[in-house]
């Protein structure tokens, strides 16, 4: 859609269930236009589970969707954030300095917070990581171009006043919610269960439509992390899913069997492509993996996803990476 005829997003409010609203936030991303906050009832206010991106007039978003089901900021009695990406946990600062409550989040969101703390240094390090992938030198100052003078999505960096491992529990009036650490999209990510209804609440964990990403560069192994973390959600038996982004769902079973079956298919691909082409870059083989070229668009994405797999299949004793003579680029090769 070009400018002039794409919709205006706006944030809105509708109600799921009783005591349970889904507080649809615009992205400023192609391809990802909003993301979920859910506000559950939680004695004279809610709990708010995670709040939306920061920049201009996203906090008008938030209102915007609070008040269209006769809610408002100041019913908001505690922050849980699923994980620290921009798009769950923006506006955190914000939310926090406005309503005094407290900011419970996962201890692991150094991926996110110490990139928020020195932009430039975590805009060096990405474009180390592709560097050294074998991305070359033209299409990487071309990336470097595009993102320049984009924010961070963070109003400011706020520590949680309470870290989010299993063991803490959320009361609302829907029960209490378990909390299940589910790492492999992002190194903090949790996901909250209420058991009695089976509703779970699986932030970018688990989403509608099946869609990898991880954060590389962080743990040993985010695509090894992200499948046992499926495996946790799978033995929860949740019947209904609350998604970081997009419609509710309720075929929980489905949506773990597809994300599982789009990994095995991707690091099968990955590996048939070293195996053939290797000693290959990373950044030559996302072509080769996806069937498509790489564009500034999918760049990141898919050399992040790419890295992922390939150290998963150096984890499980099937590749080995070769470091880079002289400032060139590591390659890949079948052990
Ligand atoms: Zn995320
Ligand atoms: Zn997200």
């Amino acid at each position: 859609m070009t400018g002039s005829t794409r919709k205006r997003e706006v944030g809105r409010g509708e109600r799921v269930l009783p005591g349970v609203w889904r507080l649809r936030l615009p992205l400023p991303w192609p391809g990802v236009p909003h993301g979920n906050a859910w506000a559950v009832a939680a004695g004279d206010g809610i709990v708010l589970f995670d709040c939306g991106y920061h920049d201009e007039g996203s906090l008008g978003h938030l209102e915007r969707a609070l008040a269209m089901v006769n809610l408002r900021l100041e019913h908001v009695r505690l922050l849980v954030c699923t994980h620290a990406h921009s798009d769950h946990y923006g506006q955190a600062a914000t939310i926090v300095d406005a309503t005094g409550c407290e900011l419970w989040m996962h201890p692991d969101h150094e991926h996110m917070t110490r990139s928020a703390a020195d932009p430039e240094e975590a805009w060096r390090r990405r474009i180390e990581v592709a560097r050294q992938s074998g991305v070359p030198a033209e299409p990487l100052e071309r990336y470097a171009a595009m993102r320049k003078g984009s924010g961070t999505g963070i109003a400011r960096i706020v520590e949680p006043d309470r870290d989010l491992l299993p063991g803490v529990e959320i009361e609302t009036d829907l029960g209490r919610w378990t909390v299940h650490e589910t790492p492999g999209h992002a190194p903090s990510h949790v996901c909250l269960f209420q058991p009695e209804r089976r509703v779970l609440i699986s932030g970018d964990h688990l989403l509608g439509r099946v869609s990898l990403y991880y954060d590389y560069g962080y743990t040993p192994d985010p695509a090894g992390e992200f499948l046992g973390s499926l495996d946790v959600v799978e033995a929860l038996d949740a019947r209904l899913c609350l998604p970081g982004h997009g419609r509710t769902f309720t075929d929980v079973q489905a949506h773990i069997v597809a994300n599982r079956a789009l990994v095995g298919e991707r690091v099968g691909k990955a590996l048939e492509v070293v195996e053939t082409r290797g000693p290959i870059t990373a950044f030559d083989a996302v072509p080769l993996i996806y069937g498509e070229p790489i564009t500034p668009l999918n760049a990141n994405w898919w050399l992040s996803e790419t890295l992922a797999y390939l150290t998963h299949l150096q984890v499980l004793g099937r590749l080995e990476r070769i470091p880079g003579e002289g400032g060139g680029p590591e390659r890949w090769v079948a052990a």
